[in-house]
């Protein structure tokens, strides 16, 4: 699934204050995204009419510096990130109604949470987060 298929899974599970509003790629330490570089430009030229797809991905490695790691490498793996918009005034039962919807929906899908705004501090106020 991409990101806009797992935002459009997880917003079946918005309520009125909780909203995710976007799933974002984050890369750890260590890691990188695939990088793209002439070997491959010239590959795709030469065995697929200039399209550069999973094929050339696969048959060239990563022109970041120092890398040089095939693509399915987990060194190129993001992990992925449900960004929930948390508005002023949610309270704990609205909460707990949102998380049990998202564990049963998202659970697999992002490997976190994360609050743009004053999303955390909303949680906090409500005695949710600490
Ligand atoms: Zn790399």
């Amino acid at each position: 699934m991409n990101n806009d298929e797992i935002l459009s899974t997880l917003q079946a599970c918005n309520t009125p204050k909780l909203n995710v509003v976007s799933v974002e790629d984050h890369w750890e330490r260590g890691t990188h995204p695939f990088t793209i570089g002439t070997r491959h430009v010239v590959h795709a030229s030469d065995n697929h009419s200039g399209m550069l797809g999973e094929a050339t991905l696969r048959a060239i490695p990563c022109a970041a510096r120092n890398c040089g790691k095939a693509y399915d490498n987990p060194v190129h793996k993001s992990i992925k990130i449900a960004m929930l918009d948390v508005a002023a005034g949610v309270t704990q039962d609205e909460y707990s109604q949102w998380a049990g919807g998202f564990q049963s929906v998202g659970a697999g899908l992002v490997s976190g949470v994360g609050f743009p705004g004053d999303g955390l501090k909303h949680l906090k106020k409500a005695g949710i987060a600490r």
